[in-house]
């Protein structure tokens, strides 16, 4: 595998690296003594500078030109996401709308749902949000209790309850896995909706995390009306459509940290800056186990790059760098507060958001044990978990399997 960028690639990269050169002066200051302070002016900031990077062909650039994107293939997103990362500038602020749901509508969405809704949340003026998990569904997504009735009219009406929820305190509208069928087996009876969060009945509560932040919200539906066509994909079908938003999610985590929220190798150069760990020898062996662990993962994220490219399917071993990545970044954490001291949580730290926010990413987007799991028995061949849950106890489990494996 070739690393360097092709003509044409370079080309690309030079002419992103022109764009931002030329336009990052308008780009918000999120960090730093000059950082907007007011969550309000924040999202507003992001919001217009999502717009900005739409109108230059910097956001949705996998998407196909006719919906607003630049139909280009996965290498070019990343060249993208490499220099918005080298120029110092945020990216967008819907990753979950343009990275995941709207290449789900594009996917499975009627035309008509594809006019209306993908401008816009391409362009940061409709933020999106991702209304999946249930306080009873997280990795067992499939057991969804959230209710669509259809009523005579062909409409529709929800009742239930979401949590989580990303970005629901200013979404404009959600992309909602619900059940329509409640008689036949789970993974059938669910159907996908867009839901306006303006709409009668919608109520979001904030979760406040340890950062200070609620970026993370309840979501709950009563009685929620929604128009005859608001389901995306056949009435049913759900679950295949749900599966293209995790896909589209994996890519987004298996190609490096910034899916995930911060960029993980520029934060351990970061510490590599601080005195001790020039000079303590502990602090530069954790620091170097940290980095190393970094680069492998940006090594195998090249792999499904090429795959990618090649029209291939993210498989289970993308889990693997969510795993590693979160897990790294924890490490990371805990030298920065082994360097810092107190200091680390200050609140003028820089430090103090990633400390506090990144142990929560060992339950976004597929849990550590679940990965590790799929990772096991799907990439390395290890035997099943025993299905303790079917009541089939551990030695008759491996009893059935080596009879198995005779036959
Ligand atoms: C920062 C963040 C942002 C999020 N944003 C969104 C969002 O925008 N939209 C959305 O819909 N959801 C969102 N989520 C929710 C996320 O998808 C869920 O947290 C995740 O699916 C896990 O579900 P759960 O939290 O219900 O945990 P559970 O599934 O209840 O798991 C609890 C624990 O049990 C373990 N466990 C469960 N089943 C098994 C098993 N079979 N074998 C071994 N161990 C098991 C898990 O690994 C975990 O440690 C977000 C979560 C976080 C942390």
């Amino acid at each position: 595998m070739d690393l360097d960028d092709t003509p044409q690639q370079a080309e690309y990269r030079a002419n992103v690296r022109a764009w931002l050169q030329e336009h990052s002066a308008k780009a918000p200051v999120l960090t730093g003594p000059d950082a907007l302070r007011d969550e309000d002016e924040i999202i507003a900031a992001r919001r217009r500078w999502q717009g900005e990077l739409a109108e230059g062909g910097l956001a949705g650039v996998t998407w196909p030109a006719e919906y607003g994107g630049r139909g280009l293939g996965p290498i070019e997103q990343v060249i993208c996401n490499q220099e918005i990362s080298r120029a110092k500038v945020p990216g967008i602020l819907d990753v979950i709308g343009v990275g995941m749901l709207g290449p789900t509508i594009i996917a499975h969405g009627s035309e008509e749902q594809k006019e209306r809704y993908l401008e816009p949340m391409l362009h940061g003026e409709e933020v999106w949000c991702q209304l999946f998990s249930e306080p009873a569904a997280g990795s067992d997504l499939a057991a969804v209790q959230t209710r669509a009735t259809q009523l005579d009219d062909s409409s529709w009406r929800l009742t239930g309850q979401k949590v989580w929820t990303t970005n629901a305190q200013f979404a404009s509208y959600g992309l909602l896995l619900a059940r329509t069928d409640a008689s036949v087996p789970k993974h059938n009876g669910l159907t996908m909706f867009i839901v306006p969060m303006d709409a009668p009945g919608v109520t979001v509560r904030g979760l406040r995390q340890i950062s200070g932040e609620a970026e993370f919200n309840e979501v709950f539906f009563d009685d929620v009306q929604l128009d005859a066509d608001a389901n995306v994909g056949a009435i049913g079908s759900g679950w295949g459509t749900a599966l293209t938003t995790l896909m589209f999610e994996r890519i987004t985590l298996g190609l490096g940290g910034e899916g995930l929220g911060y960029d993980p190798l520029r934060f351990a150069r970061a510490i590599g800056a601080y005195e001790s760990a020039r000079t303590d020898s502990d602090v530069r062996q954790r620091l170097g186990d940290i980095l190393a662990e970094l680069t492998a993962v940006r090594f195998s994220g090249y792999r499904m790059l090429t795959g990618l490219q090649r029209g291939q399917i993210p498989g289970p071993e993308a889990g693997l760098a969510k795993v590693t990545i979160v897990n790294s970044g924890m490490a990371g954490g805990d030298l920065i507060a082994d360097v810092l001291g107190p200091d680390a949580l200050a609140k003028e730290s820089e430090w103090t958001y990633m400390i506090s926010f990144i142990p929560g990413l060992k339950s976004a987007g597929g849990t550590e044990e679940i990965l590790r799991n799929t990772i096991g028995e799907r990439v390395l061949g290890l035997p099943p978990e025993p299905r303790l849950d079917k009541g089939i106890p551990f030695e008759d489990l491996r009893a059935k399997e080596k009879e198995a494996a005779k036959t």
